[in-house]
Formats: C-alpha cells, sequence, structure tokens
C-alpha cells in the first residue's frame, strides 16, 4: 500500500496499526518531533491530504495518533516538505515575532499554521483555532500570536476553493510549488493500488482513543472505509453518520440551526482531535464522561446499531449497561445517530480543570419544551457521576408538566443528587462532583432563563 510522503511516493510495509509518527521518525524525518504521543501536544503535527472530487482537501492532524492505515492512499506533509530555499511568509512571521525559542515545537506550528490557510472551513478570525492543539512548553505564546494574527491579515484565501486556493499559497509561497502536482500523482495513486482491508478485525474510527491506549491497533478495520459519514435532515430527524468528525458537528449547519453546537463543541478536546474523532468512537468509547454522549443524551438520541445482516435502532440511553458495558454485539457498528429536528430548549454545561482542550470534571446537559410554561419532554444528562455517561431519568421525569421555579429547580437537585454515583478521583472528589452536578443543573436554568431570581 502506498502514499505520497511530501514529494515521494511511499511503500508502506508495515502493519497499519501503527503510528504513523513513529513509522516517519525511523524514516528519518526528524523535523516531526516526538513528545507526548498523545495527541495532546502537537509537535508532531502533518498535513493530510486526501483526495476528493479531483481536489485535495488537507487538515493538520497529529501523527503520533494517526494509524498509518488512515494515510493509505493520501498526501503526507512533514515540516521537510513545506521547506523552501528561503523561509516560507509562515516561518518569517514566526522569526520577526520572536516566537521560536527552544524551537521544539516550531515545526508543529508552522505545520498547522499552514493547515489554517488551507481550511475552507476556517474563516479569517479563526486563526488562532488552527493552533489550539499546539503546545510552546517555553511559553512564547504572546509572539506566536502575534505572528498568527499578523499573518491572517496580510494573507488573505478567503473564498477561493480547493486548487485555486492551492495555487494562490503557491504564489504566495506559503506552500512549495509541487503541492500544484498532488492530485494528479493521488489519481494514479489511487488507480495502481486497490486497498486490501481486512475483513475481520477490530474497529478503528479516528483512533484518538485506541491509539492512546494502544502503542499499536492489531487487526485494524478502518470505518472511514465505510462511507459512515455525513449529516442530513428528513422531515422528523437530523441523522449523523457515525464517522463524522466532532469538528464538523460543530460547524454543522443544521445543528447550529438548533443548538448552539459551534460554542459547545468548542469545549471538547482541540481543533486536530475534533478533526479527526469521529462521534460513533466518542458513543462507543462510552468514557461516563464524553462529551458528545452526554449532549446526544438530553437530545433523546437514538442509534442504529448495524451488522451484515440486521438493524436495530435503540435509544442511547438504553446503550450503556455498566462502566464501558454496552449493549453491543460482536460484529455490529453503530452507523449513526439520530436527534428529533424540532426546536427546543437546550443547554450544554462543561467544567473542566482547563476551559479549553481538557476532559471534564463533570459535564452535563439538558433539553425540554415549554408549553403554556409548563416543560415538558425533558432529559437531563450528566457525566463524571456515575460509572456510565448518567441519563438523568426521575430527575427528567420529575421536571414533567412543572412551571420553572426555585422550589422546582431546589428539589430537581435534589433527585438528581439521589440519582447519580461518583467517586473520588483525579478530576475531583465525589463531594466536589455532587457539588458540581448541583451548580450545573441552576446553571442550565439561569442560561435559559436569565431572568430567573434564585438565590444559590
Ligand atoms: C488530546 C485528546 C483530547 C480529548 N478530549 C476529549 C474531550 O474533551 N471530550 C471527550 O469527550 N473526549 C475527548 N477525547 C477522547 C476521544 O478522542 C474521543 O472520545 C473520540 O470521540 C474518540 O473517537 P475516535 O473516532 O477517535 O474513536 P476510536 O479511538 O477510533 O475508537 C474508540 C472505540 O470506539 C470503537 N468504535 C469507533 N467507532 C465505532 C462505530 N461506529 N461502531 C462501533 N464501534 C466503534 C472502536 O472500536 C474503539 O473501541 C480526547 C482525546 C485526546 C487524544
Amino acid at each position: 500500500m502506498k502514499f505520497i510522503l511530501n514529494q515521494e511516493i511511499i511503500k508502506i510495509d508495515e502493519p497499519l496499526g501503527n503510528s504513523t509518527l513513529d513509522f516517519l521518525r525511523n524514516k528519518g524525518m526528524k523535523g516531526v518531533k516526538e513528545a507526548c504521543h498523545e495527541g495532546e501536544c502537537g509537535t508532531c503535527m502533518v498535513l493530510l491530504g486526501e483526495l476528493k472530487d479531483k481536489n485535495v482537501e488537507y487538515k493538520a492532524v497529529t501523527s503520533c495518533i494517526l494509524p498509518l492505515g488512515e494515510i493509505v492512499g493520501k498526501h503526507v506533509v512533514t515540516i521537510e516538505g513545506l521547506n523552501q530555499v528561503e523561509l516560507s511568509p509562515i516561518q518569517q512571521a514566526l522569526v520577526d515575532e520572536g516566537a521560536s525559542q527552544c524551537g521544539f515545537c516550531t515545526p508543529g506550528f508552522v505545520v498547522s499554521l499552514t493547515g489554517f490557510f488551507l481550511n475552507e472551513k476556517l474563516g479569517k478570525k479563526n486563526i488562532l483555532t488552527s493552533i489550539e492543539g499546539n503546545l510552546c512548553r517555553c511559553g512564547a505564546y504572546a509572539a506566536i500570536i502575534r505572528a498568527a494574527e499578523k499573518l491572517a491579515k496580510e494573507i488573505s484565501v478567503e473564498d477561493t476553493k480547493s486548487k485555486e486556493r492551492i495555487q494562490k499559497l503557491i504564489e504566495e509561497r506559503i506552500l512549495p510549488a509541487y503541492f500544484s502536482d498532488i492530485p494528479n500523482q493521488l489519481e494514479k495513486l489511487k488507480e495502481s493500488s486497490e486497498t486490501k482491508l481486512l475483513k475481520e478485525g477490530n474497529y478503528v474510527a479516528g483512533a484518538t482513543d485506541l491509539l492512546v491506549q494502544q502503542e499499536s491497533l492489531s487487526n485494524p478495520l478502518f470505518l472511514s472505509e465505510k462511507e459512515l459519514s455525513g449529516i442530513h435532515l428528513d422531515e422528523d430527524y437530523i441523522y449523523i453518520g457515525a464517522t463524522t468528525s466532532m469538528e464538523d458537528i460543530r460547524i454543522s449547519e443544521e445543528l447550529n440551526a438548533l443548538f448552539n453546537t459551534k460554542q459547545d463543541i468548542s469545549l471538547v478536546s482541540s481543533f486536530p482531535i475534533r478533526l479527526q474523532a469521529t462521534l460513533g468512537g466518542n458513543l462507543v468509547n462510552a468514557s461516563p464522561i464524553g462529551d458528545l454522549i452526554i449532549y446526544f443524551l438530553a437530545l433523546d438520541a437514538e442509534i442504529s446499531l448495524k451488522n451484515e445482516k440486521d438493524r436495530r435502532i435503540i435509544k442511547l440511553r438504553d446503550f450503556y449497561k455498566d462502566y464501558k458495558i454496552m449493549d453491543i454485539e460482536k460484529g455490529e457498528i453503530v452507523d449513526w445517530l439520530r436527534i428529533n429536528n424540532k426546536e427546543k430548549l437546550f443547554n450544554f454545561e462543561k467544567v473542566s480543570r482547563r476551559k479549553y482542550m481538557d476532559i471534564a470534571s463533570v459535564n452535563s446537559a439538558i433539553s425540554f419544551d415549554l408549553n403554556n410554561d409548563k416543560i415538558q419532554n425533558a432529559h437531563l444528562s450528566a457525566g463524571g457521576v456515575a460509572p456510565v455517561p448518567k441519563y438523568l431519568e426521575k430527575t427528567s421525569n420529575f421536571l414533567e408538566n412543572k412551571n420553572i421555579s426555585e422550589d422546582v429547580i431546589k428539589e430537581a437537585v435534589i433527585i438528581a443528587d439521589s440519582e447519580v454515583s461518583p467517586i473520588d478521583d483525579i478530576r475531583g472528589t465525589a463531594r466536589y462532583k455532587r457539588l458540581l452536578l448541583r451548580q450545573l443543573i441552576y446553571a442550565h436554568f439561569l442560561t435559559l432563563f436569565p431572568e430567573l431570581e434564585v438565590s444559590l
């Protein structure tokens, strides 16, 4: 199986579940740095280009948690593949602003910033989003931000579609000239190398969970091959394919028409992780604090489980049985999730030690309708307070047909407290998590009804 590494066609002879970073460094690509090996720091960032309708779409991803199977037939660009005779404007801006100190993280920043200019979906003001997955241990952030903002002002490729965008970036010397021939080369590669993927094995989606847990994935079965991604509507539901990335969920027009997904999901991991991580991975990973699970539990989501022959549709809340035990059979995959597409009141809250790029201590979401001032169709969820992502059934039932008042919220808090069983761990004591859940239930109502008067 083959891929293009910078300008060279490479044949892969090793297990497809190995980390791309390990492969690159063994090949002598030492500009791709190894530090956390958990997708947290961005020193190993590469561009990954995929042929779509004769154009190549690039994204900057952390190569440490990118399995080799995901680069087959694609274009991988390391810092070596961005270097030109003279410094590119991105490299020059980092030098000019004094943004490179020890230099260890600098290649990762250059790759992420290049990814920003290649990404049609990131607006100009979002240049800082593109580097939110990069850490600088020297703390040169002020200088890095200055350099990034200067670049966003000076270089404009907005409203340019893929092919013209790449041409423009070559003219601006952000990209070397060889990028213009990559679509042809990938087209040829596609014709010459049909991939022989396994029929049986272990499902892999974005691998952002799996490659953190394991050094290499055995018998990987890549779900990206199955074309389960995308968001679409029918009269009753919004359907989200299991391999839809977290970032595509965040920016989805369909979802943002009903909820504040753009803001809410920006609290989940970091931009490069969101580009790679999928909805299905979040659901099946079954972390008790999985943000998307908590989000969709409160929207009373249903999921479809499919094997070779059958499909069954169940409530997401019935999927989780015990810690990491789910109602899923061998050979079944989650292929989509659906939620009702009617407008409703909805709020998501997440408390973590850092506001961004951190997993939750406790997270919670709520949805309901208001009919003659009475709560209807209430659904409340909370993470970090039980062995499973918790659908708070008793509290949701209690809220039904109630008018919103301080007394009702207080009683809801007492019932919610009786439904949970948090434990002491690195994210906080059980007592603290109970307190957080109380505060988040108040926060839901105060966010949805800012005029509400309650004494906390
Ligand atoms: C740096 C970093 C930050 C993170 N921050 C957060 C955060 O803020 N919030 C959060 O919730 N999570 C966070 N995560 C955890 C993780 O990335 C997510 O849970 C992610 O959604 C997993 O998705 P994936 O596609 O990468 O799953 P994978 O790692 O590919 O798979 C996870 C599990 O799900 C199974 N699986 C995947 N898809 C399917 C399917 N369709 N059907 C059946 N089984 C399937 C796989 O077999 C595997 O067992 C973070 C991870 C990293 C590395």
